[in-house]
């Protein structure tokens, strides 16, 4: 090789950098480094990604505390010991900001996401509810566990329920209920249901389930069966939101019924992914056969994750923002977000156009259709496509079931997202409609589709 070459002399420069089969010759770490970063140049700027709740910016700080924790296994815990410690730290901070009533009686762990936190939550109520099934003389092979939820639910539910052959039962979106209706959801909970979910920040809309009023019901339904029907959080959004913005809201350990709780610390938790957390309320509703001790510092520590290696640097990077931020830190952080998601919400109000669903209010994302009576000829898919021009990933797509004609747009703000980064969006949403009023530009008419918006 001649290393005197210039990268964009080089042989590597003149072939495609994604190969088929490994190239049998090494390349120069450099030219490496940059034709792949070279690689993902058109891949956008993730600051500018409406669509994400994932982290897009963390403290120079954390990136290097993290970059230099890579090698670190978060399963090895007597090896890596004082890694161990951390995220047991950081699971004795979720708890407390969740209000749990007995710090020795809780259980938690991290996870990848939510997904395996949603995981394993599912599971242990899945346990839970055999067992006591088996007490109360259930037949077990006479239908399937159900487990009922909201139909705005994300895509780890329904892999729960298909990997554990749980009949899923969800209660049905209307527009007037866009979360989940609680006069409803008893209809759908018989003796296989083995718990109900409550989601903190629909995915879809940024609404909140009536977690109160769900809890309610549920105390009903066990003061009526003597049942210990249970519910499950998904606050993969709110969990780390609302404890700083909201702390008066009950919707965590402070309701009765409510047994476990899973967040994402890469939404606003403020860590770039992958990185989850589930707390259960007491040890008692995570039966034992779902804990695996392992050794750690001469003594044995129960770990109930799916996954087995993985590096601890999110954990390290999680532990950072809380210790660093601080509760007034995320407070000021998510306060300032909330603001500006508010402020877009406005400007997109005083257009005239669009029935706002969700204005930033209880979480910053902003979620609209275009009015009925809009009197327009381009949608929703137009307005993002004019966006992307100026760099801004924005989804569109339509409701669920019953609402499935109804196309709506949602912008996730996040902490990166200040109010300069607002004003320009702002512009560039009112730029965009003047273009679509004026110009023969779209594109898209009466044809289905749906641009991203499960993250
Ligand atoms: C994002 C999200 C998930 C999945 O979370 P990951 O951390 O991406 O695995 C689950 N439930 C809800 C409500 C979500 O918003």
């Amino acid at each position: 090789m001649n290393n005197a070459l210039p990268l964009f002399g080089s042989k590597a420069a003149c072939e495609n950098v994604i190969i088929e089969k490994m190239n049998q010759e090494p390349i120069d770490p450099k030219f490496a480094y940059q034709l792949i970063k070279d690689q993902l140049i058109d891949e956008g700027n993730a600051r500018q990604n409406m669509a994400t709740f994932c982290q897009t910016y963390m403290e120079p700080e954390a990136t290097a505390l993290m970059a230099e924790t890579f090698e670190k296994n978060a399963i090895d815990k007597s090896e890596y010991s004082c890694t161990a410690e951390i995220e047991q730290a950081c699971v004795n901070i979720v708890a407390d900001l969740w209000n749990a009533p007995d710090m020795d009686k809780m259980i938690g762990t991290s996870t990848v996401g939510s997904s395996e936190a949603c995981m394993l939550g599912g599971m242990a109520m899945n346990f839970k509810w055999r067992e006591e099934a088996l007490e109360r003389g259930v037949d077990l092979n006479k239908q399937r566990p159900n487990l009922v939820i909201f139909s705005g639910y994300q895509v780890c539910w329904e892999k729960f329920c298909v990997y554990w052959d749980i009949d899923m039962r969800t209660v049905p979106m209307d527009e007037e209920h866009m979360s989940i209706n609680v006069n409803e959801v008893m209809n759908y909970v018989d003796d296989y249901t083995i718990g109900v979910v409550g989601i903190l920040g629909i995915t879809y809309t940024g609404k909140y389930d009536d977690i109160q009023a769900l809890d309610e019901k549920v105390e009903q339904f066990n003061q009526e069966t003597g049942r210990e029907l249970g519910i499950h959080v998904d606050a993969a959004s709110g969990g780390l939101f609302t404890p700083f913005v909201f702390p008066e809201l009950e919707w965590d350990f402070r309701l009765k019924n409510v047994v476990s709780i899973n967040t994402s610390g890469h939404k606003y938790g403020l860590v770039y992914p992958g990185i989850g957390w589930i707390v259960w309320k007491d040890r008692k509703y995570l039966p034992e056969k779902m804990i695996f001790n392992v050794s750690y510092l001469g003594g044995t520590m129960p770990t109930m994750a799916i996954n087995f290696s993985r590096s601890a640097s999110q954990i390290i990077g999680q532990y950072y923002n809380f210790y660093r931020y601080g509760f007034n830190g995320y407070k000021g952080i998510h306060s300032r977000t909330r603001m500006v998601a508010m402020k877009v919400a406005e400007e997109i109000e005083k257009t005239n156009l669009f029935e706002i669903y969700n204005n930033g209010d209880n979480i910053p994302i902003i979620c609209y259709r275009l009015k009925e009576d809009a009197n327009v000829t381009w949608n929703l898919y137009d307005l993002a496509d004019r966006l992307q021009m100026k760099g801004w990933q924005v989804p569109a797509y339509p409701l669920l079931e019953d609402l499935e004609n109804v196309v709506i747009q949602r912008f996730v703000c996040r902490g990166d997202f200040g109010m300069n980064m607002a004003e320009s969006l702002i512009r560039d949403i009112q730029t965009a409609i003047e273009e679509l009023e004026s110009a023969n530009v779209t594109m898209h008419a009466n044809k289905k589709q749906v641009q991203g918006f499960t993250h």
